[in-house]
């Protein structure tokens, strides 16, 4: 058949060849810094613009490979997302986030909360819910201490099960976080049937903010849409102190970004803190 014959092709061609190598060595290497402990956090403070206090942070995930160099998460994540390691991968996310927030809170900073992304095929796998449970069990976090972040397309793929899972998750007291919101080309009408607590409006709206009128408005409007759905607006990507005080002015209620610090590794995170309570 056609298929066939492409794929038979693909098989011979080079530069195919040269690719799938590629990927399977990423594979075996990903395998290899899930077992060696390779994998670390960073952590990105988000500003509550009502109060000017850092009260929350989001784990961003980072692999610190043999020779110490920092690879980002859009080198491998993909890969682990196709080859299923995402869902180790994304569990031990959970375990270390969850741990790591208790452990700020029981230094002293009680009302910190921590957002974990979630990928597609984490919502994809059996007993999710059940995982979760366990890993705030072991941590000892509080649920309502727990924010997990979900793009659009994982409500939209299905939604049917979708619903189910995030209404078991909002009654244990997680809350659920729109990641990207924006970006996906997906109706509104899930913001209706999905217990939806906070939209993070993609940072490609907020980069130009201040100049540009279009981004401006569309940005107002999802606070105000937000808003009037009692859901919390969260701006990504906030780069200057312009853009911060547009989102002031517009009632936002948090802003992350390299503004007010880049991801960070836990120990300076430690500081910032501190920081913040000396004020
Ligand atoms: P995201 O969830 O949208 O995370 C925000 C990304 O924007 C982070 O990139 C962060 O470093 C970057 N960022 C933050 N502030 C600014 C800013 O002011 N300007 C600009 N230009 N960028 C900013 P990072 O850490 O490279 O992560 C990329 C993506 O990888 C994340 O996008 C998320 O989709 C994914 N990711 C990260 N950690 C995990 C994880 O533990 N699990 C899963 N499934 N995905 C993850
Ligand atoms: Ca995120
Ligand atoms: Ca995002
Ligand atoms: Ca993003």
């Amino acid at each position: 058949s056609k298929e066939l014959g492409r794929s038979c092709y693909s098989l011979y061609h080079p530069d195919m060849k040269h690719h799938a190598n590629k990927r399977m060595d990423l594979e075996i290497l990903l395998r290899k810094a899930l077992d060696e402990n390779e994998f670390i956090l960073y952590y990105q403070p988000k500003v509550n613009l009502h109060t000017g206090e850092i009260n929350g942070m989001e784990a961003l995930i980072r692999w610190k490979n043999k020779l110490d160099q920092i690879i980002l998460p859009d080198a491998f994540i993909p890969i682990a997302e196709e080859t299923g390691l995402i869902n180790p991968i994304g569990e031990w996310v959970l375990r270390e986030a969850c741990r790591q927030c208790k452990e700020w809170q029981d230094l002293g900073f009680g009302d910190l909360t921590i957002s974990v992304n979630l990928s597609p095929k984490q919502f994809q796998r059996q007993n999710l819910v059940g995982m979760i449970i366990s890993v705030l069990e072991e941590t000892g976090l509080s649920p309502n201490s727990l924010e997990l972040e979900v793009t659009e397309g994982i409500v939209m793929k299905n939604p049917e099960e979708a619903v189910i899972v995030l209404q078991e998750l909002k009654q244990l007291g997680i809350k659920i976080s729109i990641d990207d919101f924006g970006t996906g080309f997906s109706s509104l009408s899930y913001l209706k049937f999905f217990p939806i607590d906070i939209l993070k409006i993609d940072r490609s709206f907020i980069a130009n903010i201040e100049r540009d009128d279009a981004d401006a408005k569309i940005t107002s409007a999802v606070i105000s849409l937000a808003h009037s759905l009692k859901i919390n607006v969260v701006a990504e990507g906030v780069e200057n102190g312009e853009q911060y005080d547009f989102l002031v002015n517009r009632s936002c209620d948090y802003a992350q970004g390299n503004f007010i610090s880049k991801p960070v590794d836990p120990k300076e995170v430690k500081s910032l803190l501190v920081y913040d309570e000396a004020f």
